[in-house]
């Protein structure tokens, strides 16, 4: 479904919150829909279809005007509305009478200037009111721990059913099939309406003035005015000061310090790249640079005609290739996939990446002839 999003949406709460002017500012960007965007919107659509007829709510199927279907996401769905339905169940364990709203908007806009959002699924029951969201997103991991939109929906929710049914916990989950996560926090009316008082509220008063620091951070990647913002850039820039004495070569520690700051930096750098080139492409002229064509290789003009050339020379012009996991996956769907593969699929060690020691993933075990191993293959990679 197409959404209007409010300007202290739910679901870009994280980063107005951290940089209230952004906000306003934001508002000059237009909104350039993307592909990740429009297969998460897919997804969503058919979870709701296939959690609906679960139910026993008839609706209509959106599958033939879903770009991004496939058979994985067709399980992702199933599963998601399976998952939501155990939830309703053990809502039914303390109310016999549980409400379950499904693609609904709700609004909190008693702390935040029409603020509103659409939860994927509320359960209100007596005692606990249950948001899940549901996330079809393969980059991060996203956790439902102290999450800012989540607290958005419980706060809609408890707006909505106030008075209604006596709820004192809430219990917030995020279901993000394709990155294995089911992510559950569970807090208190009370904290929560603390925290919407103390925090907020008087947030959201800044936002909706322009006022407020701005602040760069990590959020800054959710941000519409993310390649020209002068803070990031000094945010940045700043991060990438760093007095170096002598001798001529860095010490451990300083590559520590260095490798900190790197991932924010590329990031920023890439935002400011590709900004670049997209006005560059629309006629914008930047000092000391000019548009030119990128590399290109070879190919065949008419497939088709090629393969018929080769085939008259009594040749085969074609290869045959397994598909890859997730293409076979998006063919089979992910219960055959699993049922007649399975037993198939192994999972070798991945290359070793350097990562901060707050990762959660164990260490590597670094032993010698283990380095050896990866760095032979590492050189070989980058000399194929
Ligand atoms: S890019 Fe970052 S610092 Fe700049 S307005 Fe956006 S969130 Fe704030």
């Amino acid at each position: 479904m197409s959404v209007k999003h409010a300007l202290l949406s739910a679901s870009s709460a994280h980063r107005w919150l951290s940089c209230p002017p952004s906000a306003l500012l934001s508002k000059q960007f237009e909104d350039v829909p993307s592909h990740f965007a429009q297969e998460g919107t897919d997804a969503h659509a058919l979870a709701q279809f296939k959690l609906e007829r679960l139910l026993g709510i008839n609706t209509k199927d959106p599958t033939e005007s879903l770009k991004f279907y496939n058979e994985e996401m067709a399980d992702h769905a199933d599963d998601y509305s399976a998952f939501v339905l155990e939830q309703v169940e053990k809502a039914k364990e303390t109310c016999s009478d549980p409400q379950i709203l499904i693609e609904q908007k709700l609004s909190f806009s008693s702390y935040v200037p029409e603020g509103y959002g659409y939860v994927d699924c509320l359960i209100v029951a007596d005692g606990t009111l249950t948001v899940i969201d549901f996330k079809y997103g393969i980059g991060l991991k996203i956790s439902a721990e102290s999450n800012p939109q989540m607290f958005c929906y419980a706060l809609g929710g408890l707006a909505l059913f106030d008075g209604i049914y006596e709820t004192n916990n809430i219990r917030l989950i995020i279901y993000q099939p394709r990155k294995e996560n089911i992510s559950e926090y569970n807090i208190s009316k009370n904290e929560l309406i603390k925290w919407a008082e103390e925090v907020l509220a008087p947030t959201a008063q800044l936002a909706i003035k322009g006022e407020g620091e701005f602040k760069a951070g990590k959020h800054c990647r959710f941000c519409k005015a993310k390649a020209t913002c002068r803070k990031r850039a000094q945010y940045n820039l700043e991060l990438a000061k760093y007095d170096f004495d002598e001798p001529a070569t860095l010490d451990k520690q300083e590559i520590a310090a260095t490798l900190t700051k790197i991932d924010m930096l590329v990031s920023w750098a890439n935002d400011v790249k590709e900004y670049a080139l997209k006005e560059a492409l629309q006629g914008t002229k930047f000092e000391g640079f000019k548009l030119v064509a990128g590399r290109s290789n070879r190919k065949f003009a008419d497939e088709a005609a090629a393969a018929d050339i080769v085939i008259s020379a009594g040749k085969d012009p074609y290869e045959k290739k397994l598909l890859g996991i997730t293409a076979m996956t998006a063919l089979l769907g992910k219960k055959t996939f699993e049922e007649i593969l399975g037993g198939l699929i192994v999972k070798p060690p991945g290359k070793p990446v350097l990562v901060t020691s707050d990762d959660k993933r164990p260490e590597h075990n670094s032993a010698y002839q283990d380095f050896n191993e990866n760095l032979e293959e590492i050189n070989h990679d980058k000399n194929s």
